[in-house]
């Protein structure tokens, strides 16, 4: 689906990223992906069910062997905001032991959920774990954990497309936009 299906439910003005910007950013962050992990298998993990597109980009930009396998988790919180507090719907098929793990994310808003991940994936005996994520808000940039590949950084809006919903919907939506007030409203 493209914006002309959807541009009513988009602040236009405030359209973030074509396709073209996500795909062409994907390429580099694949490329220091490649250079950093050189002579080391890979093993992405993909954060269900909004890193789905950027799993399958990034994972298809990279030109060697890798791995992929999945965890689905639920956050428990208060409105918007997630706590922290992690259940796990669907764990990894895969033994992380000595392996070098690779979460892939679709956006990083409090880093909440991610902490209880990377502390949850740790405890397995990989020999590193480490995020790429394509998007990043700015309360996700004091997090303590460190987010070794970025796309962007953006500002502090709900932002919906590129495997990233609002109730369910725009995931198949090819850009990502900021959805306009009188959707939710
Ligand atoms: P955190 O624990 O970092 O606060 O939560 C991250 C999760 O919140 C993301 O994986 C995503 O599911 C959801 N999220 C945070 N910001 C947005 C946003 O702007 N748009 C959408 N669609 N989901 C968001």
């Amino acid at each position: 689906m493209d914006l002309t299906h959807v541009e009513d439910d988009l602040e236009l003005d405030q359209t973030l990223f074509t396709e073209e910007q996500i795909v062409s950013r994907l390429k580099e962050m694949a490329a220091d992906i490649e250079r950093d992990y050189e002579g080391k298998d890979i093993l992405l993990v993909g954060v269900l069910k909004g890193a789905v597109m950027v799993m399958a980009d990034l994972a298809r930009s990279l030109d060697r062997h890798v791995e992929m396998d999945w965890m689905a988790v639920s956050s428990y919180g208060s409105g918007t905001k997630s706590s922290g507090v992690v259940r796990i719907l669907k764990d990894l098929d895969t033994d992380l032991q000595g392996r070098h793990v690779l979460i892939v994310e679709d956006i990083i808003d409090t880093g909440l959920t991610l902490s209880w991940l990377i502390t949850n994936l740790r405890s397995r005996g990989p020999a590193s774990v480490e995020i790429a994520t394509l998007l990043r808000k700015p309360e996700a940039q004091q997090m303590e954990v460190e987010v070794k590949y970025v796309g962007f950084d953006i500002p502090n809006a709900f932002v919906v497309g590129y495997g990233l919903d609002y109730n369910e919907q725009y995931r198949n939506l090819r850009c990502i936009g900021t959805l306009s007030p009188h959707v939710y409203s």
